[in-house]
């Protein structure tokens, strides 16, 4: 019987999640989501309507909107009611609101039907966020939790933003990552924290090549016994 396979990968910003479920799902031809960019369209476009004080408005926004992803030359595309918002979710106005968009329940509940209904289109899928082996696919086939030192994610994150030609100092992406990690790891509602059944893999001091090379091993593994 035709089935699924789903990775879910999970855990802090700068973990390294983006980077290897990219390359791990072009190894396997999977499709990848980046949930991430789904809270941060709606953010976005929160800040735009200027109704980020709105539960219910952002919610309605969020249930309402045709949502869609690429993966176009290793970039998430983001498209929402046919417009590209590709570039203004990676601002820093918006990653500093994102985390109090992402607490709100309808935010939550209308993205992760969407998100459900996305893997549903690929027999194979790798979806990275925050809550997937927890929340969206509790079932998935393949849990992978990954951490970092803070030190190591801040500047990560301050590389991005220099490669965008963004000039902003690993002090105040270490301050912003801070921030998100508390509110993220704290929230009422699907909180990031590690499934029990997901496997740990520190980011910290290993090259990108080692972190796809495990997961990719654990998938493998698992595909053995699949049918
Ligand atoms: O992964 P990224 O750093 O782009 O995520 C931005 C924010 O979106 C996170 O800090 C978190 O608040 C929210 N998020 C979430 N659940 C997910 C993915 C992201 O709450 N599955």
């Amino acid at each position: 019987m035709f089935r699924r396979f789903i990775v879910a990968i999970d855990g802090p910003a700068g973990s390294g999640k983006s980077t290897s479920a990219k390359l791990v799902a072009q190894k396997l031809g999977f499709l990848y989501i980046d949930t991430g960019a789904m809270y941060r369209a709606i953010t976005f476009l929160a800040m735009e309507k200027n109704i980020l004080n709105s539960q219910n408005e952002v919610s309605k926004l969020a249930e309402t909107c045709v949502m869609k992803l690429r993966f176009v030359e290793g970039k998430t595309q983001i498209h929402v009611d046919d417009k590209d918002l590709t570039k203004e979710i990676r601002s820093p106005e918006v990653n500093a609101k994102v985390s109090e968009i992402s607490k709100i329940q309808g935010v939550r509940q209308a993205l992760v039907q969407k998100q459900r209904e996305m893997a549903a289109e690929n027999a194979g899928v790798v979806m990275e966020g925050r809550d997937i082996g927890t929340v969206v696919f509790p079932n998935a086939d393949v849990k992978i939790y990954l951490i970092a030192s803070l030190d190591e994610r801040s500047k990560r994150r301050a590389k991005e933003f220099a490669e965008q030609g963004k000039n902003i100092t690993v002090e105040a992406v270490k301050e912003n990552l801070v921030q998100r990690d508390i509110i993220d790891s704290t929230r009422e509602f699907a909180p990031l924290t590690k499934a029990s059944d997901a496997i740990e893999v520190d980011t910290s001091n290993i090259t990108i090549e080692e972190q796809v090379e495990i997961i990719v091993q654990l998938i493998n593994e698992k595909l053995k016994n699949y049918n």
